[in-house]
């Protein structure tokens, strides 16, 4: 089967990510004073349950019908990385194996990868120009 096919539908779940994101996105816009913005970056873990394709895919449909609209999103992939409760080492991890590299302890916390954050606004500021 045709794994394109399963983007046909915008995913509910990244359709929200990508609102959430664009009224922050539009809200930083407002602040600045922009005009439009042109590029959006987000930074997403493993675990953040978060599909980076469907939110590239979600991003358009986010978007349509705001002053974000036309901004390019690029999707950064945070590491994976667990510190460990009995050794004390960090390393890195597996979605399906956070156990520390080192002593093999279960017993670890998550440094990063569970989370989905917005790293930069690239915004349509006014031309120098018109400001003199
Ligand atoms: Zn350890």
């Amino acid at each position: 089967m045709c794994r394109g096919a399963d983007m046909s539908q915008v995913n509910m779940h990244e359709l929200s990510v990508c609102r959430a994101l664009v009224r922050t996105v539009d809200e930083t816009r407002r602040q600045r004073g922009a005009a439009a913005v042109r590029h959006v970056t987000v930074r997403i873990g493993p675990l953040a349950g978060v599909e980076p394709d469907l939110l590239r895919f979600a991003w358009d449909a986010a978007t349509l019908d705001t002053p974000v609209a036309g901004a390019t999103l690029e999707i950064q992939q945070a590491p994976l990385i667990v510190r460990c409760r009995a050794c004390g080492a960090t390393s890195a991890g597996q979605p399906a194996d956070l156990r520390c590299r080192a002593c093999h302890s279960s017993a670890t916390a998550l440094e990063s990868g569970d989370d989905c954050v917005l790293v930069g606004v690239d915004l349509l500021l006014p031309a120098p120009a018109d400001l003199c």
